[in-house]
């Protein structure tokens, strides 16, 4: 089938064509029609200044320079711009805006919806460097903010007070994998003016589309799935038009949060194969963890794709599968366990982060647990290898560890 194109120029980027209602199809073609000499992959434009002939539209582009015209780098690239409007349509919403960083996404967004005195309420499983801006940076500001469980929504409602600004979900979160349900919150947080906000990193728009569910400001890392090769850091904040040329004139612009032209270049490379990426670690991730669940030496594993996974309802109704990421508590707490189990793996490496085609590993600690009896987690990223290399790889691993630490 033909793609139909749609009209360049300054339409809103998320109501795009309606033939690129597929994401592997709008991956491949939105915004990519007439690039210059025929070119089949869009140029990098590693230019940070753009010139006018004429007077009035370089006024015009200076006036509001996250638009389609450019003026100066920092302030918007045709490069990262039209991987903006790619993350707009992927995520359902008007318009996007790409930062330095996950972290440059968060804080921009978090910026631009506080001010002194204003309240936050959040998830106690939200990513820690996400609570340590509120509790070490925000604060010092006068934001004020609540950590609650989240997985029954009444702990989210009951925690908002007259000055809540702002809910800021992470569903699932990073290390518990536990779900809030989005629509419920959205809809309460609605009647009272309040702004939600949602880390959608685990889930990637393909899997979870929170604008559709209600949720004003969605946030993701580009530096895991989007990117998907673990060599790109950066950001995406997708939310209504009017939100984002705030931002951009604002917190973008006057804090430098913008990604990079090479990075965007990079990112739209990696998101045109986010489906299939997406596809493999589902099915590889479900088998591993499936198998793990088996095993003696796992305590619980929490894994969403899992059917015993509790909140498994939830899941069916939010999201629309799950990723190569979960954790399991060994049985064995013991730090010489733990040291040896992830010092044996030879495919999965020691490392953070998740996304790329490489399997990782990682020790972590429940950050809901009592910090005088921490309860200790192994979180495992399935990448694209062979989902039987894998097992192989964890079953020796376990076998060296019960042998040196019984
Ligand atoms: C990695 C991550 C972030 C931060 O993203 P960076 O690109 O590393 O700054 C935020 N939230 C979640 C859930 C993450 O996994």
């Amino acid at each position: 089938m033909e793609p139909r194109v749609p009209p360049s120029g300054s339409e809103q980027p998320g109501h795009c064509c309606p033939s690129f209602a597929q994401a592997e199809t709008l991956l491949q073609h939105l915004g990519e029609e007439d690039h210059p000499m025929g070119a089949l992959v869009p140029p990098l434009f590693q230019s940070a200044i753009y010139t006018y002939k004429d007077l009035d539209r370089f006024e015009a582009a200076n006036e509001a320079p996250y638009l389609d015209d450019p003026v100066y780098s920092p302030w918007g690239n045709p490069t990262v711009r039209l991987v903006e409007r790619k993350m707009a349509a992927l995520d359902g919403t008007e318009d996007a805006k790409l930062t330095g960083d996950g972290m440059a996404a968060i804080g921009t967004a978090l910026l631009a919806s506080l001010e002194r005195g204003s309240h936050v309420v959040t998830i106690d499983s939200t990513y820690s460097t996400t609570l340590r801006l509120l509790r070490e940076t925000l604060e010092r500001y006068g934001v004020r903010f609540t950590c609650v469980d989240g997985r029954e929504t009444e702990t989210i409602l009951d925690a908002v007070t007259p000055d809540t600004s702002v809910i800021y979900l992470e569903s699932p979160s990073s290390l518990l994998f536990r779900l809030q349900d989005i629509r419920a919150v959205t809809s309460y947080a609605k009647q009272r003016g309040i702004t939600t906000m949602i880390d959608n990193t685990y889930s990637t728009p393909l899997l979870q589309r929170p604008a559709e569910l209600g949720v004003d400001v969605v946030l993701q890392s580009t530096s895991k799935y989007l990117g998907g090769h673990s060599d790109l850091n950066g950001g995406a904040i997708c939310t209504t038009r009017e939100r984002i040329a705030r931002m951009a004139h604002g917190e973008v612009k006057l804090f430098g949060t913008i990604m990079a032209p090479f990075v965007a270049w990079l990112l739209l490379r990696g998101l045109r194969t986010l489906p299939l990426r997406l596809r493999h670690v589902e099915a590889s991730a479900n088998q591993v963890a499936s198998w793990l669940e088996q095993r003696p030496e796992a305590e619980v594993v929490h894994h969403v794709g899992l059917r015993s996974f509790p909140q498994r309802k939830l899941f069916l109704a939010q999201m629309r599968g799950s990723t190569g990421l979960f954790s399991f508590v060994p049985k064995n707490q013991d730090r010489g366990w733990i040291k040896a189990f992830l010092e044996a793996l030879r495919i999965f490496r020691i490392g953070v982060s998740w996304g790329g085609p490489f399997s990782l590993a990682m020790p972590a600690v429940d950050p809901t647990s009592p910090k005088d009896s921490p309860v200790h987690l192994i979180r495992i990223y399935c990448g694209l290898e062979h989902p039987e290399d894998l097992i192989s790889d964890l079953d020796q691993a376990l076998a060296v560890a019960n042998r040196n630490h019984p």
